[in-house]
């Protein structure tokens, strides 16, 4: 089961991979954006990082809602409400439990994913974050590790992709040939939940880990 301080390693480990990849992020958004992704997020999770020290919350669903609710107003890119939604709306589906499984967690993360395909106005296919995040949750339901992988090739599955929503999309068919920045996050995100799912189980990289 996932308790509280695993959502807040979960959290904490994302702003570690962020940390370490934003001038990657940064560069990716330079391509076919305007080059802030990679410091948008270090702003938003380090805000997240300093709240979750300083008010730890009482529940999995508490962690998420105040992520979310720091990258809303620490966030100025389109990316900071769309992430924001994302922990606000699965922290909100996961109910006030102090303990929840992983088939609750892709649910809820499912329900969070639907949030940002709404606020957003994109589906699969349009070259943004929903590119990793859907596959990854529908894998959420098999293993952490599976959903890490789906999330990695939905990423990676942008390249030959145009963008139709976002800043991307004014490039038209100039957008085609560069990796997604949002999705090249969300696959951090995931990644970063595998990796604190493997730390608690104590669990091998070959997906069964919390089985
Ligand atoms: P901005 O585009 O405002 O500079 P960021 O650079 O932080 O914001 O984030 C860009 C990423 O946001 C894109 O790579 C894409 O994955 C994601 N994105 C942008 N618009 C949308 C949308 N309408 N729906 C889903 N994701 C989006
Ligand atoms: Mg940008």
């Amino acid at each position: 089961m996932l308790d509280t301080d695993f959502f807040r390693r979960w959290l904490t480990a994302i702003a570690g991979a962020v940390e370490r990849e934003a001038a990657r992020l940064t560069e990716l958004d330079s391509a076919i954006g305007d080059a802030d992704h990679g410091s948008n997020l270090q702003r938003g999770f380090r805000a997240v990082t300093d709240v979750l020290e300083k008010e730890p919350p009482a529940t999995p669903a508490a962690s998420l809602t105040l992520a979310g609710r720091q990258l809303i107003s620490t966030v100025g890119g389109a990316s900071g409400p769309l992430y924001g939604t994302l922990l606000r709306r699965t922290g909100k589906a996961l109910g006030d439990e102090s303990e929840v499984s992983r088939e609750q967690l892709a649910r809820a993360l499912g329900a969070g994913v639907a949030a940002v395909a709404q606020l957003g106005g994109a589906k699969a296919g349009d070259k943004t974050m929903l590119d990793a995040l859907e596959p990854a949750v529908a894998a959420l339901g098999t293993s952490f590790a599976a959903a890490a992988e789906a999330a990695e090739q939905g990423a990676l599955a942008t390249v030959p992709l145009q963008a139709r929503k976002g800043r991307a999309s004014y490039l038209g068919e100039r957008s085609i040939g560069h990796q997604d920045p949002g999705a090249t996050s969300s696959a951090l995100f995931i990644a970063a939940l595998a990796e604190t799912a493997d730390g608690t189980t104590g669990g091998t990289a070959n997906g069964t880990a919390g089985a």
